[in-house]
């Protein structure tokens, strides 16, 4: 059994990949993924099938990740069954065409806005938040009326192979499908025209997707990584900071979360303040042997594991660890740890981190900071934790990322009011919300004129009085 669906999953090449494209065409064609009642309709069954399948959904990312399961509920069910229910409510606003003005040139005439879906559109996603990443963009895809291909990640096998299970259970597969598959499949799902291609990953493949999707003119969002710095300020209340930086690392799936803080920039006279609380919470929250704490997903395989711990025992910061440095190669498990004053030179400075290692770099002056993060390519967020309303000014006004937060870390994505994606490195485009359903349409523009107001300065012959008029 294992060996024929293994030899059904090799087939999927590029005639496979044509062939696929080809069928959802025809559904797209035909305009069905167009109808309002088609659009809810798949939106009610992605929302009853968060609701029947919660356990198998929290036990494939256990799997996957050990992801603790209030993490599996809260950040990607519920999150996702959220998005849902946004586009559920809202998608009868959001179809509905936007009237715009017109200009004296076309007088009389009126005009609107028209949101067309695409057609056939490819999502790719990461392994992190497998069920999420996966199925958030969906919810836009769907919302905007298109037919879609979503290819999970293989780094997170369990969840991929659910996601196929469910998806043509509860979903219309004569327009959405799942291929599961690595490189090659990918490779033979790139090769083929799309209307748009929604990729979540690193920015090495992402110029693959990009090169691929430059041969059809695709239009691409790309929903990146980067490092993503947090500010901290003296004078501030500092148990409260050092619990939402906690949380948005190491209670953000171990730090291998794309907003989770990368590194922290302090002055030099707050830090041991600092570094003391920051233990004290982590050991509130995870005990003394963290390893053995329930509340910590682990690495996700080896090669990111060794990846991690290269990256710790680089001698130019093994020196530097304050706090933390366990880890266990037999459960892929890495404790909360915490570096300081390390080297802008070291290789831990020079990566997206992407676990639960935190450096801390410590500058004379705040102010500093924001010079240090714009110095660096444009982070996917950034964080500030500081009173001065002038600091924080500051902050909004220098600081280039693609969303910012005062005073906490990650949640602006809980926020789907507000578009989340990144700018230069972290990414281009956005989604969450109405953006999401911006994402995956065409705002078609459409002038209606009448028969009257004809001027005649627009035709030949182009006399003298025409040009002075
Ligand atoms: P990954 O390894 O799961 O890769 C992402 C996708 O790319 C997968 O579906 C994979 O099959 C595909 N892929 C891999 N190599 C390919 C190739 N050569 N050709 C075509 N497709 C290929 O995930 P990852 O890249 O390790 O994800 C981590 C990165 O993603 C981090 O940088 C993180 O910050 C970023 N990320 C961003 C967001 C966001 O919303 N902005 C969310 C999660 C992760």
């Amino acid at each position: 059994m294992a060996g024929s669906e293994e030899k059904e999953k090799a087939v999927f090449d590029v005639d496979a990949a044509s062939a696929l494209v080809n069928e959802l065409r025809c559904t797209f064609a035909s305009g069905k993924t167009r109808s309002y009642e088609w659009r809810v309709t798949q939106l009610k069954n992605m929302l009853k099938m968060c609701d029947e399948n919660e356990k198998e959904i929290a036990e494939a990312l256990r799997q996957d990740l050990s992801k603790p399961e209030l993490e599996s509920v809260v950040y990607e069910i519920g999150m996702l069954k959220n998005s849902c229910r946004v586009a559920l409510k809202e998608v009868k606003h959001w179809i509905v065409p936007e009237k715009a003005k017109t200009s004296l040139t076309t007088f009389p005439s009126s005009a609107e806005i028209l949101s067309e879906p695409l057609g056939v559109v490819l999502i790719i996603s990461a392994w992190n938040y497998p069920f999420l990443l996966s199925l958030d963009p969906l919810v836009g895809a769907i919302a905007a009326g298109n037919a879609v291909v979503l290819k999970p990640s293989e780094i997170a096998p369990a969840s991929s192979s659910l996601l196929s299970k469910l998806l043509v259970k509860y979903l219309d597969s004569s327009a959405i499908r799942v291929i599961e598959g690595a490189v090659a499949e990918t490779s033979a799902l790139l090769e083929q025209k799309w209307e748009k291609i929604f990729y979540t990953g690193n920015g090495r493949v992402a110029r693959i997707v990009m090169a691929a999707a430059a041969k059809h003119l695709t239009p691409v969002v790309l929903e990146l990584g980067g490092k993503s710095p947090v500010v901290i300020d003296a004078g501030i209340n500092l148990q409260v900071a050092t619990r939402r930086i906690i949380a948005g690392k190491w209670g953000c799936n171990n730090g291998q979360a794309c907003v989770s803080p990368d590194y922290i920039i302090t002055t030099k006279d707050y830090a041991p303040e600092l570094v003391d609380t920051l233990k004290n919470e982590l050991e509130r929250f995870y005990g003394k042997t963290p390893l053995e704490s329930k509340d910590l997903s682990r690495i996700v395989n080896s090669n990111h594991f060794t990846r991690l711990t290269k990256l710790l025992d680089e001698d130019k910061v093994s020196g530097n660890i304050v706090h933390g440095g366990e880890r266990d190669k037999e459960s892929l498990k890495i404790a909360p740890t915490i570096l300081l004053d390390v080297p802008q030179d070291s290789l831990i400075m020079n990566e997206e981190i992407f676990g639960p290692l935190l450096p801390i770099i410590l500058v004379n002056k705040i102010e500093e900071s924001f010079d240090l993060i714009n110095s660096g390519t444009k982070p996917l967020a950034a964080y500030l934790f500081s009173n001065k309303k002038k600091l924080k000014e500051q902050f909004v006004m220098s600081v280039s990322a693609g969303g910012l937060v005062i005073n906490d870390t990650t949640v602006h994505l809980a926020v789907d009011t507000l578009p989340f994606g990144g700018v230069g490195e972290s990414g281009m485009g956005s989604y969450h919300g109405k953006f999401s359903f911006d994402a995956f349409s065409h705002k078609k523009a459409v002038l209606y004129r009448s028969f009257i107001g004809d001027a005649a300065i627009r035709y030949p012959p182009y006399t003298t009085e025409k040009v002075r008029l």
